[in-house]
């Protein structure tokens, strides 16, 4: 994460000016951690239960230490991450909050999660017995959450061996019996039956465990799609990663009003050039200038995260400027023709608002044929991170 307390405090990086005046960088990203605590505060008022943010790949490419510490005054109750190096980054940073593995987490490095009180996804015996093994080692308790595959076909026992594997777990010494879960596939979908037919299956599950006197604490299985389209989904503990962050799980379940994008990517216009007709522009000259015409650098790339493709556009004064000629690894050209007040210095947007024009996530990601989540997940960790609202 960038240190760099003058670019982070600086009030140059103001988002409605379009000419952030002394930039510190190429290009950037800005997180509104204010819009990360008011999504947060929605997203309980919403579930009406505890909320775990979802920060695995680096907060969704947002960061996610700072992400994790605006969730958790917003009153988050529980961080989840997929790896056991992201949860070692959270502890690392001074949080002490539950933090659960969703993943997979390697048997041999269950002592190294137990010592640091993280909780971990489990769902064989072997699992169990190597939990045992690893707690006795470290002399503590592993904390465990037993995954049912109810249809996502990922990680998890089959439905039919869940109590099996509680009553493992369950009677193990230095094992805390402490969450079942599951994870939707089609939540986002709300014409699909599939969720709802998994959610058949987790309730049966759940109530073998309970005739068995063996309900664990945690019982979870909405992620953000969920809470918003299968509110029955929320049992105990919601788990919501795309919604924190303020975009939409998908077109089909989109986001109420009132959740704000924490994330906006902008870049410094560096060159402005008027070049005559017939020139070829960047790498193949896939582009031509056809009379004299105005044309922007921009240093951002592909090895920023910013895809390879045509048909970008960012946004400069408020308005849209197509992105012209191949996106090289660290630059790409942009045709200014409409934009005679242009200036080298000026801010361009490729992800964020700009006085009234607003260039979101989802509209790159269907411009590359992806979703949102892969685009936010894509900024290079070399783009530096600016922190809005940290005072918040
Ligand atoms: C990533 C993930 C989530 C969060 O999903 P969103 O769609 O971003 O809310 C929840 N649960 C599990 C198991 C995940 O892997």
């Amino acid at each position: 994460m960038d240190k760099d307390s003058g670019a982070r405090n600086s009030s140059g990086f103001n988002t409605l000016s379009y000419t952030p005046n002394g930039a510190a960088y190429s290009n950037w990203v800005e997180i509104d951690l204010q819009a990360i605590e008011n999504n947060i505060r929605r997203l309980r008022a919403q579930a009406r239960t505890q909320v775990m943010a979802v920060l695995k790949a680096n907060g969704y490419g947002h960061g996610a230490v700072p992400v994790a510490q605006a969730a958790l005054r917003a009153g988050a109750a529980w961080c989840g991450v997929a790896r056991l190096e992201e949860a070692l980054e959270l502890r690392r940073a001074g949080l002490d909050c539950p933090i659960l593995i969703l993943g997979y987490t390697p048997t041999g490095r269950y002592a190294e999660a137990i010592a640091a009180g993280i909780s971990l996804a489990a769902w064989d015996d072997s699992q169990v017995q190597a939990a045992v093994q690893a707690a006795g080692r470290v002399g503590g308790a592993a904390r465990l959450h037993l995954k049912v595959d109810t249809g996502m076909s990922r990680l998890g026992t089959q439905p039919e061996g869940a109590l099996h594997v509680a009553r493992a777990m369950a009677a193990a010494p230095r094992v805390i019996f402490e969450g079942l879960f599951t994870h939707f596939a089609r939540a986002d979908e709300p014409a699909s039956a599939s969720a709802e037919q998994q959610l058949g299956q987790f309730r049966q599950v759940l109530a073998g465990i309970e005739a068995a006197g063996l309900r664990p604490p945690l019982v979870h299985a909405a992620n953000s799609a969920a809470i918003f389209c299968r509110p029955e989904a929320s049992f105990d503990l919601v788990r919501a990663g795309i919604a924190m962050y303020g975009l939409h799980p998908s077109p089909d379940c989109r986001l109420p009003p009132g959740f704000r994008p924490a994330l906006a990517w902008k870049a410094v216009l560096s060159q402005v050039k008027t070049l005559p007709p017939g020139r070829g522009v960047s790498y193949g000259h896939e582009y031509v200038t056809r009379a004299v015409e105005r044309i922007g650098t921009l240093p951002v790339g592909y090895a920023d995260g910013y895809r390879r493709q045509t048909s970008n556009q960012v946004l400069i004064h408020g308005a849209r400027a197509p992105v012209v000629g191949r996106v090289c690894m660290d630059q790409v050209l942009v045709q200014l023709d409409g934009l005679p007040e242009a200036r080298e210095g000026d801010e361009a947007v490729l992800i964020g608002r700009q006085g009234e024009a607003r260039l979101p996530a989802e509209e790159l990601g269907a411009r590359w044929g992806t979703v949102n989540y892969e685009v936010v997940c894509g900024i290079s960790p070399r783009v530096p991170r600016v922190y809005l609202g940290e005072e918040g």
